[in-house]
């Protein structure tokens, strides 16, 4: 069974280390797919693709080094407010690191009532580079 059509993808972006530590800086994009999975199921298949890439949160700290970090932002319209899953994403609005690869896909897209462009408006984009192909 197809789990996923990818329907747009972003460049990709070096950007700033988050949080505390000292580290490489990471490379953020961001995909729009249509999948028949329910955002349950789609988080699960996520984190088994981190899995595989050799990511073990037991070993890891918060916003420390990690090999890949899948994310969901935004399913539909849906809102879901768990620990295990959150829809949108509640540190969406605070992200430019998600909200520039996002804008540039979907700048349109309102999400909880704000479009993405506004909201990337409002951030600092500072130290965010996008990486061409050459
Ligand atoms: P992180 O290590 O920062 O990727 O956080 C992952 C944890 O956040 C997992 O335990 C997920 O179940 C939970 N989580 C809650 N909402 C989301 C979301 N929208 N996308 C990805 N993980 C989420």
């Amino acid at each position: 069974m197809t789990q996923a059509a990818l329907l747009a993808r972003s460049s990709d972006y070096v950007t700033p280390p988050w949080g505390d530590l000292e580290q490489a800086p990471f490379i953020n994009a961001c995909v729009e797919i249509d999948t028949p999975l329910d955002p349950h199921a789609l988080l699960f298949v996520l984190q088994k693709i981190e899995a595989k890439f050799g990511r073990d949160r037991a070993k890891e700290l918060r916003w420390g080094p990690r090999t890949l970090d899948l994310d969901l932002i935004a399913y539909d319209d849906v809102s879901i407010q768990k620990p295990e899953l959150t829809l949108p994403h509640p540190r969406l609005f605070e992200r430019a690191f998600v909200l520039v690869p996002l804008a540039e896909i979907s700048p349109d897209r309102a999400i909880g009532g704000r479009s993405v462009a506004s909201a990337l408006a409002g951030l600092s984009t500072d130290g965010i580079e996008r990486l061409t192909d050459d």
